[in-house]
């Protein structure tokens, strides 16, 4: 039997690929960057065995070159370059990956700092360039070569001069259409912020000429303009530094350069795991409430980075709902990432960090309660409230991750308290933790029905919030301590109950009429022991009480 290879439209094929992968045309600088890095990466390792070979740190870097005339944008690198064989090898099969290749050949286990492994990325260029030329010399050829395409009709490759090992990757910048503008890759400031958002931790300097001024010489007015090279990117990233090597400051100015908020970092935590799934993080809790946090604008999601090149801007699978606020990064060589890197692949790693994370963050926090009481209640002003939304949601599955973290004000203390601080003040005869709900403390504090709550000298929880009751019903006991509102209908306080009782017998005629007299207000009337200077109270049976009630009305309407 005949076998035979299939057919592929190339043309079509690679059009189909770039435009249907990626979702957005700058990350092209981004894949070329990459495979800049990757090139030199090789080189490095190859000096480890190549006793011929000086890794000269200084030589090694990437430039990137804009020419608005001739509508050409240049990536350059000095890295190990590819033969004539290799061009065609590597740049003229799809999906065909030297890198992949190179970390096996090597069985560079820790070679993970390579980036490369789907044979994709090159082609990227062909979503802003029609004309793409690569002039490279191999470290092992005297010779350099030129490929050359124009995307449509495959490619050419002819021989050139080039006196140094390396690559360069000339775009000819597509044409504007009424719909795309390719102009801005040409911009300065645009190329840098596209390599500062996706390419700041690439461990070798990305080197731009960059337009600076200065003030004419002698007595002249004006300035003028000159051209300097800047090393772009940062990259040596915070979190493969040392904790004990950075300060307080250092993760301010990375909170701040990140842009992960306008104000400044209450805490952080800088993590380095090398477990099951190896990842650095640095998580942020904000000071202030982001404006829109408790809108559905709000994206909860921190930034995921695979080896220092960012994958995803807002990750939101790496945090539960109720940690919504925490910012930050993380950066793991463990993912698998799909072909455009654009998303995950599996999850089960995702996870794990998720998990680890969810945990650290928790710790944190009760750190903070326990040693620094005033930055913890700086957060709970802005973020207690979410917490308590946690316990609410998911029918009190995060009770045990979030009991402990929530204060409320405590009639006794007059300044919030934990549970854990109330249950360790409670009465020896007292059976539940009390509350009282209303708009404000002082409020709360007139009610008729606190009075012989506080009177038996037991603390009462205020609640002010929406949100208070709903949660603290949901946990439904702390420590095998009910709560109890001071409304309720039942209060467990057992002599007083009983002698009201015998009153609600004495005068059931008069109760009675009540009743009748306001038939369709009130469902029935009864004699309380819990009133001392006020004649009655209004409370309700059953789950839900009237507080309650006001809310889920208003939630209707
Ligand atoms: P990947 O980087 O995932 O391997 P690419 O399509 O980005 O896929 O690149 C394909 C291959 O071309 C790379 O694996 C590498 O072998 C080679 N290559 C691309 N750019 C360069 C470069 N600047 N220097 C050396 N080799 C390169
Ligand atoms: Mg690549």
């Amino acid at each position: 039997m005949e076998k035979k290879q299939f057919q592929a439209e190339s043309k079509r094929l690679l059009e189909m690929m770039v435009n249907s992968i990626y979702t957005q045309k700058e990350i092209f600088l981004r894949e070329l960057i990459s495979n800049a890095s990757d090139a030199i990466d090789k080189m490095y390792y190859r000096s480890l065995t190549d006793e011929a070979l000086e890794f000269d740190q200084d030589h090694y870097a990437v430039y990137i070159r804009a020419d608005k005339e001739n509508r050409e944008l240049v990536i350059e690198d000095t890295g190990i370059g590819m033969t004539k064989a290799e061009l065609e090898e590597n740049l003229g099969t799809i999906a065909k990956s030297g890198s992949l290749a190179f970390k096996k050949e090597n069985e560079l286990k820790d070679g993970h700092d390579i980036i490369g492994q789907f044979g994709v990325g090159f082609y990227a260029a062909f979503m802003v360039a029609d004309e793409v030329t690569v002039i490279s010399r191999s470290v092992d050829s005297e010779e350099a070569y030129k490929w050359h395409s124009n995307g449509t009709d495959g490619y050419t490759i002819a021989p050139t001069e080039k006196d140094t090992v390396g690559t360069i990757v000339t775009l000819k910048l597509k044409e504007n259409t009424e719909e795309e503008s390719y102009d801005e890759f040409l911009e300065e400031y645009r190329l840098k912020a596209i390599i500062k958002k996706y390419s700041d931790f690439i461990r070798y300097p990305i080197k731009m000429d960059v337009t600076m001024s200065k003030p004419k010489e002698g007595d002249e007015e004006g300035y003028t303009e000159y051209t300097e090279e800047q090393t772009i990117n940062s990259m040596v990233p915070i979190w493969r530094k040392n904790k004990s090597e950075l300060t307080d400051d250092d993760y301010t100015q990375f909170y701040q350069d990140q842009r992960y908020g306008f104000d400044q970092p209450l805490t952080h935590v800088h993590v380095s795991v090398d477990g099951a799934v190896r990842y650095n993080a640095i998580l942020f809790i904000p000071e202030n409430t982001p404006f829109d946090f408790y809108t559905k604008e709000y994206e909860k999601g921190l930034q995921l980075y695979a080896n220092g090149v960012l994958i995803m801007e807002k990750c939101g699978d790496l945090l539960p709902d109720y940690f919504s606020f925490v910012k930050g990064m993380v950066d793991s060589e463990d993912l698998s990432l799909n072909i455009s890197r654009e998303m995950l692949q599996h999850d089960r790693q995702l996870k794990l960090i998720a998990k680890n994370i969810k945990a650290k963050i928790k710790s944190q926090l009760k750190t903070m309660l326990k040693k620094d009481r005033e930055k913890y209640e700086t957060f709970y002003k802005s973020f207690g409230r979410q917490l308590k939304f946690g316990v609410y949601s998911d029918f009190g599955a995060n009770k045990e991750d979030l009991q402990d973290l929530l204060l409320f004000y405590s009639s006794t203390e007059k300044k919030l308290v934990s549970l854990a601080d109330y249950v360790s003040r409670m009465k020896e005869d007292q059976k539940q933790i009390y509350y009282a709900t209303g708009e404000s403390y002082e409020r709360i504090e007139k009610l008729p029905q606190t009075e012989m709550v506080a009177d038996k000298g037991y603390e009462i929880l205020y609640f002010t919030e929406d949100v208070d009751e709903f949660a603290i019903k949901t946990l439904r006991s702390y420590e095998e301590k009910e709560f109890a509102s001071v409304s309720s209908a039942d209060l467990k306080i057992d002599e007083d109950e009983k002698e009201a009782q015998t009153d609600n017998d004495d005068h059931s005629e008069l109760f009675a009429k009540m009743k009748e007299f306001l038939a369709g207000k009130v469902k029935d009337v009864r004699a309380s022991k819990r009133l001392k200077t006020h004649p009655v109270f209004l409370a309700a049976e059953g789950e839900i009480t009237i507080e309650m009630e006001k809310v889920l009305q208003a939630q209707a309407m």
